[in-house]
C-alpha cells in the first residue's frame, strides 16, 4: 500500500459527549487511527467540539455567578482553545497507548490551532449558530447589553447565536508541518480552529464558531493532503436521505457532487458542510480525494471498500 498523506476529521460520534463518553470514545476513535498509521500513513487528525465548546461556556457563566470579580462572559476563542487542549489530551493519550500496544514508535503532538477569519466575512451580520445555556427573557436582555447576539432557539427558550465566518488560515500551519517532517502524529485545528482575525502583528480572538469540516479541508489543503477524510455517523452519504428513495453513494465526481448539493440533498447543519468540504480539497489540486465515511470503517474506506468518495 502506498503511503498517502492524510487529514482525518472528526465527527461528534468520535468524542462523545460528556466527560466520561469521551474517555470512552477516544479509545475506539484511536483503534481507527492507528490503523492508518499501520498502513504507513502519515496523518494529522483534527476533530469537532460542539458539546464540549457548549459545556465549558456554560461552566464559565456559572462560575462567574460564583464570584463577581469574574467577567461574565468568557471570550468564545478562549473556550475553543480550552477545547481544544481538553479534547486533544484525551486524544493524544489513548492513541500514544494504542500504538504502544501495536510497539509502533511515533508521538503524538497537540497543536493549540488559531485560524483566521475575514472581518468582514459576511457571517458576523447574520449570527446564526445557537451556543450555549437557554436564558430567560430578562438574561437574554442583559445578555444583549453585554454586546451578545441573543436568537430565539425553536421555543425552547432565548440562546446566544454566533457567526460561523469561513477559515482562511491555519496559523500555525508551519509549526504542524514540522512536526510531520519529524515523523510526529499532529492533532490539530480542533473545533475548526480558535477564530481570529489580524490587527497588524496581533491576532485578536473573536466570538464566533468556524465549522470544523471546512476548517479540516483548509488543514487538508495547506497540507498537501493526498486524502481528506471525514468520519461521522453515516457510513455513505445518500440521495434522498431517510426516504423510500435513498440511494448510498460511493464513487462521485465534483461535478456530480455540486449537482446533489444544489438539489438539495444534503442537510445544511449536518451533511452539507462534509459534502462542501470534501468537493472544496477534491477541486483544489489533482490527484486529491475526500472520503465521508464511519468512524469504524476508516480503513475499509481508505483501501477503497465503502464509503462515499468525491475526487
Ligand atoms: P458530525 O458530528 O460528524 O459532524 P453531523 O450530525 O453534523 O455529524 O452530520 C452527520 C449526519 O448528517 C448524519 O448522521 C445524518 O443524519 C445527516 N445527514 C443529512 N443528510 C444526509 C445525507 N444526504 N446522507 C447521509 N447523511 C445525511
Ligand atoms: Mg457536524
Amino acid at each position: 500500500m502506498e503511503k498517502k498523506r492524510i487529514v482525518i476529521a472528526l465527527g461528534g460520534n468520535a468524542l462523545g459527549k460528556t466527560l466520561p463518553e469521551q474517555y470512552l470514545a477516544v479509545q475506539e476513535t484511536s483503534r481507527a487511527i492507528a490503523d492508518l498509521v499501520e498502513e504507513g500513513n502519515e496523518v494529522i487528525i483534527s476533530h469537532g467540539n460542539g458539546p464540549q465548546v457548549g459545556m465549558i461556556n456554560n461552566a464559565m457563566a456559572a462560575y462567574s455567578k460564583t464570584d463577581p470579580s469574574h467577567p461574565a462572559i468568557t471570550p468564545l476563542s478562549v473556550c475553543v482553545a480550552m477545547s481544544q487542549a481538553y479534547i486533544g489530551y484525551d486524544l493524544q493519550n489513548a492513541l500514544k497507548e494504542e500504538l504502544l500496544n501495536r510497539k509502533i514508535k511515533k508521538n503524538v503532538a497537540t497543536v493549540i490551532t488559531q485560524v483566521r477569519v475575514d472581518e468582514d466575512d459576511p457571517a458576523f451580520a447574520h449570527p446564526t449558530k445557537p451556543i450555549g445555556y437557554f436564558m430567560t427573557k430578562e438574561e437574554a436582555a442583559e445578555a444583549e447589553k453585554n454586546g451578545m447576539h441573543i436568537v430565539e432557539d425553536a421555543g425552547r427558550g432565548y440562546r446566544r447565536a454566533v457567526a460561523s465566518p469561513k477559515p482562511k488560515e491555519i496559523i500555525e500551519i508551519e509549526t504542524v508541518k514540522d512536526l510531520l517532517e519529524a515523523g510526529e502524529i499532529v492533532i490539530a485545528s480542533g473545533g475548526g480552529g480558535i477564530p481570529v482575525i489580524r490587527q497588524g502583528n496581533h491576532l485578536k480572538g473573536v466570538g464566533a464558531v468556524i465549522d470544523k469540516d471546512h476548517a479540516s479541508c483548509l488543514l487538508a489543503q495547506q497540507l498537501d493532503a493526498d486524502l481528506l477524510i471525514i468520519l461521522t455517523a453515516v457510513e455513505k452519504i445518500a440521495l434522498h436521505f431517510g426516504t423510500p428513495q435513498e440511494t448510498w453513494l460511493d464513487e462521485i465526481s465534483v461535478e456530480e457532487a455540486r449537482r446533489y448539493c444544489d438539489e438539495g440533498h444534503f442537510a445544511p447543519g449536518s451533511m452539507l458542510p462534509k459534502v462542501q468540504a470534501g468537493i472544496a480539497f477534491a477541486a483544489s489540486a489533482p490527484g486529491r480525494t475526500a472520503l465521508i465515511t464511519l468512524l469504524e470503517k476508516a480503513r475499509d474506506g481508505v483501501n477503497g471498500k465503502t464509503g462515499t468518495r468525491i475526487s
